[in-house]
């Protein structure tokens, strides 16, 4: 056989595994926009069935020889050629999942659908004893998993590394620190501010002229409608089935405009990176987590992050935007917008309110409660912090870094979904995309300096065509660093996103 035909058995095998991964994606849109409450247990046995298959497919025998064959066939290519990057992620991948025993995966999984159940119970009464025990043995069950993908300095670090491979507990420590010390002086400035008039954000927005506005808006941004869909669900997210088939969601507060107008923004910004994956990685390695199982073309949970909180706040959530589009959204809401003015539009959009909960947090404040969790997840994993004191140290956080009481679990310790699902790790993923976009932004911007007047003149084509060319079509082909590294010449840096902050929250 040539070099190609052993490359091209080894892609049919990850093709397969990749198909594999869109059915579980396909059935989880499902379960989060059309299906009846009532199918959520079997559906969940349904994902875990097809999550096995795909993990079996790639730990199969014929698999480990297509690779081996490919190894050899790739061994004379340069580093960062595609077909090699395939080769060494599934080779990355296998050598993972080798390493994890079923029976923990299946224990895990087990978990998960009772986990869930009291985290739902335990939040509705607002008493973290009733989950208390679950995550305790989420946490014994990650410490497993950890020990068995193997660590050096942290167990975290076993975690991050699903999630944003390179980062671990260390780095994120030294990371978090300089943000910490960057950021809590803009928000010290902020908060000392008069607060903007908010009034007109809680009137009566119908549902119907939410919807008219939404899909006009992702296109805007350069969401292709052709291959994608916008559908209304509970707690919004983006999933694609391929390039040509990219789903973003959202959710419609009748009495809170911003919720869905910001969160189709975000979303967007998640479209986007999947619609712009070169189409020859579709179906191979360079666009599916073989790691986390995962049929997804970003690089990382970070740098997709990236993406959309750069459309988010980044281009929606400025000035520029509602000078521009401030007029049409009040053809929509003549009534409730009709006393308003695009500057108090602006201004109600970026105020600073620090709170208790985390994703109705404004940009200040988002990575206070992030860093929280971090800190929190490093100390169950390594065990200094047992989870009984946790709402403890959760509470003395929030009064120290926000200067607010918190009043029960709910709104403390229990109003995130992820540790009952089982995800330890991936909280850091959200911070290091506020970074990595403000960093990308920073570099684009001064490389092509006429991008700013065509944001300006509302031409998002320009920024898209940049990013699509700069990270998106890469798939997961380079590591996050690396692509940092290629586009602004260092690994992730905080400095350009607390200046983007000192200039919006504090000049
Ligand atoms: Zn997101």
């Amino acid at each position: 056989m040539t070099q190609q035909a052993y490359l091209a058995t080894l892609q049919e095998r990850i093709a397969a595994v990749n198909d594999v991964l869109n059915a579980t994606s396909i059935l989880t849109w499902d379960s989060r926009t059309m299906m009846p409450a009532g199918g959520a247990e079997t559906r969940g046995h349904q994902i875990a069935t097809l999550t096995r298959i795909a993990r079996d497919l790639l730990l199969a025998p014929e698999t480990e020889r297509a690779l081996e064959e490919a190894e050899r066939a790739v061994e004379g290519l340069a580093e960062d050629i595609a077909e090699r990057r395939m080769v060494q992620q599934t080779r990355h991948a296998v050598e993972h999942h080798k390493r994890v025993p079923a029976s923990l995966i299946q224990e895990r999984a087990a978990l998960r659908t009772v986990a869930q159940a009291a985290w739902i119970e335990a939040r509705s009464k607002s008493d973290f004893s009733i989950f208390s025990s679950y995550l305790a043995k989420t946490v014994e069950l990650s410490r497993a998993y950890a020990d068995c993908i193997g660590w050096r300095e942290h167990p975290y670090d076993a975690m991050v590394s699903i999630y944003e491979p390179g980062e671990t507990a260390a780095s994120l420590k030294r990371l978090f620190a300089e943000l910490r010390a960057g950021l809590l002086p803009v928000l010290d400035v902020a908060r000392s501010r008069p607060q903007p008039r908010t009034d007109f954000l809680f009137r009566d927005y119908p549902e119907e002229g939410q919807r008219a506005i939404g899909p006009s808006l992702a296109e805007k941004l350069g969401y292709d409608l052709q291959r994608g869909r916008l559908d209304t669900t509970v707690h919004p997210f983006e999933v694609s089935f391929t390039r040509n088939d990219v789903r973003i969601t959202t959710r419609y507060n009748r009495n809170y405009l911003p919720a869905s107008i910001f969160g189709i923004a975000h979303e967007t910004g998640h479209g986007l990176y999947e619609q712009g994956v070169d189409p020859a990685y579709t179906r191979t390695a360079l666009a599916t987590d073989l790691v986390g199982l995962y049929a997804v073309g970003g690089t990382s949970f970070g740098a997709h992050e990236s993406q959309s909180r750069l459309w988010e706040n980044h281009v929606v959530r400025s000035r520029t935007f509602w000078q521009l589009h401030f007029p049409e959204l009040r053809k929509h809401f003549p009534d409730q917008l009709s006393d308003v003015s695009a500057e108090e539009f602006y201004r109600a959009v970026t105020r600073v309110e620090p709170g208790f909960i985390r994703v109705e947090a404004d940009e200040l404040t988002y990575d206070v409660h992030i860093m929280l969790r971090v800190d929190i997840e490093c100390a169950l994993m390594d065990g200094s912090l047992p989870v009984v004191d946790l709402p403890e140290a959760w509470n003395a956080a929030i009064r120290r870094d926000l200067d607010l009481v918190v009043p029960d679990d709910a709104h403390g310790v229990l109003q995130d979904v992820h540790w009952s699902t089982g995800y330890i790790g991936s909280f850091p993923t959200y911070t290091i995309g506020n970074i990595m976009g403000a960093q990308v932004l920073e570099t684009l911007r001064r490389q092509r300096p006429s991008l700013d007047a065509a944001i300006e003149a509302g031409e998002y084509s320009a920024l898209a065509e940049e990013l699509r060319t700069r990270i998106w079509q890469h798939g997961r082909r380079f590591m996050r660093d690396e692509l940092l590294e290629r586009e602004t010449g260092r690994g992730l840096d905080p400095a350009p996103y607390l200046a983007y902050l000192r200039n919006k929250y504090a000049a």
